[in-house]
């Protein structure tokens, strides 16, 4: 691939390792967010239906902060490290010099097409590494637009975008890179996984599954169904850290049905089909899928369950009780769909968490600190938030990422700088004071000697 040869003749010339092009493609970055915002909306718009508040929020500024963070912090993340050294090394000292990784590959999913692949590039250039991207082929006017965009802002010698679905992916991932982070369903993160294992490639995936909301008896039920209704249904319900369903006792479930139904008029208006703010599914194929959970066998439909074929719109629908065993309650629903499911109490509602496989985020709504203890250390997940849902998102000090079928490796802030970077220990010694204590013949003055010294 002459495209890739490029990229590695580039980075072989070490000219992204110097900070200042570093710094140089960070503010070309920000220039072209900045220089062509409206047409990333109108991009945006047409692919998910986003309005352009979430779009600003949720991918534009995002990216922005990202980049503001990485110009700020990049001097001194990228500076060697001090570390101590025991005292059978010395006279010397030891130092983490964070170097690049190479080449790497950066595979976006189409939910949040610009942030999804631009937050991992920054990382990745602020790294100083060369970069190849693999926006989603599912939101395609984003990806023509960073395809058009990226190559007349950004050093070309050094950051490339390839367009494209599973063929062409399939292709990229026969070739060599030196990381890969990839950004999207678990069965696609496999076959990455299985690719990259031929050049002992290490990899991030970012992926999905079902992530869980307890709501527990003892919380403020306005806020509680303030905040779930926001993080459940932006982006029409099509993003990865989406609260995917929520366990609640029979006696608080009527309350908090009603809350949440009154909040949902309250953002979206009666009907949320006129509602501006309110997204569209992505394409036909995930239309059909997501409506398809509507048939599922035991589950009350308690609210919404309206669509729209020719819109691809799909109500923010609330369901009731399905079976656990359901398709609804098995797959992750990655759209508008809420089952809330009653369980008798904090225990049995842990004992179905574990019993599935660990998530990308766990919510809990609770005052009770007990419950928060108890919820916080008996589970595992990639992300843990209390009191409120994705919102955790925006603290860059957190690593994003997830655990166990969520994912492996994380990325964010610092973390994605440690991500596209190998933590290199660099030991000096000095030729004086050389003691020959540890060379032959080990007599036993030095068996004494080391005695005393290593219990230092
Ligand atoms: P996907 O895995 O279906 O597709 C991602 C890309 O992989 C596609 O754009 C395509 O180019 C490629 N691909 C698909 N099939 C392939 C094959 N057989 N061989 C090679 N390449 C192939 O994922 P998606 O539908 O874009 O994203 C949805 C999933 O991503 C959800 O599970 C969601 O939770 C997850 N997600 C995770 C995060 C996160 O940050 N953890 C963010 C967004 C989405």
């Amino acid at each position: 691939m002459d495209l890739l040869e490029k990229l590695r003749d580039t980075f072989a010339s070490a000219k992204t390792r110097e900070l200042a092009w570093r710094q140089s493609q960070l503010q070309a970055l920000q220039r072209l967010l900045l220089e062509n915002e409206n047409r990333i909306y109108a991009a945006l718009q047409q692919d998910l239906g986003k309005c352009q508040f979430e779009s600003r929020v949720s991918e534009f500024d995002y990216v922005l902060k990202d980049i503001r963070l990485f110009q700020k912090k990049l001097a001194r993340w990228s500076r060697p490290r001090r570390i101590g050294t025991p005292i059978l090394a010395q006279p010397g000292y030891s130092r983490i010099v964070p170097e690049p990784l190479g080449t790497v590959l950066i595979m976006g999913a189409w939910n949040y097409p610009l942030q999804l692949v631009l937050s991992p590039m920054v990382a990745a250039i602020g790294a100083g590494n060369c970069v190849l991207l693999k926006p989603s082929e599912l939101a395609m006017a984003t990806s023509n637009l960073i395809a058009d965009l990226l190559p007349k802002y950004l050093d070309t010698h050094a950051i490339a975008v390839v367009e494209g679905g599973v063929e062409e992916t399939t292709e990229l991932l026969k070739q060599r890179f030196d990381h890969i982070l990839y950004t999207g369903s678990e069965a696609v993160g496999k076959i990455v996984m299985r690719a990259a294992s031929e050049h002992l490639t290490p990899v991030t995936l970012e992926l999905g599954g079902k992530s869980p909301c307890i709501v527990d008896d003892e919380t403020n039920l306005k806020v509680t169904a303030d905040r779930l209704i926001w993080a459940k249904f932006i982006n029409a319900g099509q993003t990865c850290i989406a609260p995917d369903y929520v366990l609640v006792t029979p006696e608080l479930r009527p309350k908090l049905q009603a809350a949440l139904k009154a909040s949902l008029a309250r953002q979206y208006g009666d009907d949320p089909a006129k509602s501006r703010d309110y997204g569209r599914i992505v394409n036909d194929r995930h239309f059909r899928r997501v409506l398809s959970y509507l048939d599922d066998q035991g589950a009350a439909l308690i609210h919404g369950g309206e669509s729209d074929a020719e819109q691809r719109y799909i109500a923010p629908t609330l369901l009731l009780n399905p079976s656990l065993e359901s398709s609804v309650m098995r797959e992750e629903i990655f759209g508008p769909i809420l089952p809330i499911i009653e369980m008798t109490s904090i225990d049995s509602m842990l004992r179905f968490i574990k019993s599935r496989e660990k998530p990308l985020a766990l919510y809990l709504f609770s005052s009770n600190a007990d419950v928060i203890d108890r919820v916080t250390a008996d589970t595992s997940s990639g992300s843990v938030c209390i009191n409120d849902a994705v919102i955790f998102m925006i603290n860059a000090e957190m690593p994003f990422g997830g655990v166990g079928n969520s994912g492996m490796g994380c990325y964010h802030g610092k973390w994605g700088f440690e991500t596209f970077s190998h933590l290199k220990p660099i030991m000096y010694r000095r030729f004086a004071a050389d003691a020959p204590l540890r060379y032959a013949p080990y007599t036993k003055l030095k068996q004494w000697l080391y005695n005393l010294v290593s219990k230092l």
